[in-house]
């Protein structure tokens, strides 16, 4: 075909211009990656090895814009259903195994320590893992066991999660001391100088639903930097009497913005980018 040379230079000049076009829209990709995180969101923390129904659980996930899931263990039961419910769903499942201070018992620690170590690289994360002063184990053998698990978080790279009750400074103590760099202290509803130190540290705290209600809770997330802040919701802990789900991640958003003063569109971009990073995922 010939073209004349006005049809030759209207084809350039639409050809240059769909060009343009497509440059403005890498150079706006690339300027903070918000162009797609801020559709989609993490919940960073929930027992899907407890929920029922998993596949309607995820549909209504993802209907929320709840794209991914960090599913955690809690020992070798549930850290075997993690990671078997991370191959089933491999785009939405991110699995961490750990030893919850609730799951630890004498004759246990052994099988759960090296179940771990086996089965860490198919992980993201180690968690849930930590100090809890309300439950029977002795403090002493709780220390034992953390101290343990962080020198397993150590040599991994990889980053923890952590649930301290009632043992916030000596959880971040620990933490510091073993030298881990990425720790999200869950749920975060200590003291705040305790909260001060694990932010200079530059370690990061979560929100969960518990949000709408909890005042210590609310304190906390107050005053982290909303850099700082990983989202989750502990699914399927039950909140005022109802059972949660990833679903109600959109909870945490709306009190996590509310308690900022910020759009949750900005709250969810800013949160999503973190949880990235935090995870490398
Ligand atoms: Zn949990």
């Amino acid at each position: 075909m010939i073209l004349s040379h006005r049809e030759q230079g209207e084809k350039h000049i639409r050809l240059h211009h769909t060009k343009l076009l497509h440059v403005n829209y890498l150079a706006a990709k690339m300027r903070g990656n918000s162009i797609v995180s801020c559709k989609t969101m993490i919940d960073t923390h929930a027992h899907m090895n407890e929920i029922g129904k998993i596949e309607q659980t995820i549909q209504r996930a993802k209907g929320v814009g709840v794209n991914r899931i960090v599913a955690v263990g809690m020992d070798i039961d549930s850290n075997r259903a993690t990671l078997s419910l991370a191959r089933q769903f491999p785009e939405i499942i991110y699995p961490a195994i750990g030893y919850h201070p609730w799951s630890i018992t004498l004759e246990g620690i052994e099988d759960n320590l090296t179940f771990i170590e086996k089965n860490l690289s198919s992980c993201i994360a180690l968690g849930e893992v930590g100090l809890d002063y309300k439950t029977r184990m002795k403090k002493n053998i709780q220390w034992e066991v953390f101290f343990r698990i962080l020198l397993i978080v150590k040599n991994s790279g990889r980053p923890v999660i952590v649930h301290s009750r009632f043992s916030h400074k000596r959880t971040h103590q620990m933490v510091r001391e073993a030298g881990v760099e990425k720790a999200v202290f869950h749920w975060y509803s200590g003291p705040l100088d305790i909260l001060d130190n694990i932010i200079e540290d530059g370690y990061f705290i979560s929100a969960t639903p518990a949000l709408a209600y909890s005042l210590p809770h609310q304190t906390a997330i107050k005053r982290a930097p909303l850099e700082r802040i990983l989202i989750e919701t502990d699914a399927p802990v039950e909140y005022q009497g109802k059972v949660s789900e990833p679903a109600d991640l959109v909870i945490t958003l709306r009190e996590v913005s509310r308690l900022k003063g910020l759009e949750p569109d900005e709250v969810k971009r800013i949160t999503t980018a973190n949880a990235k990073k935090f995870f490398t995922i």
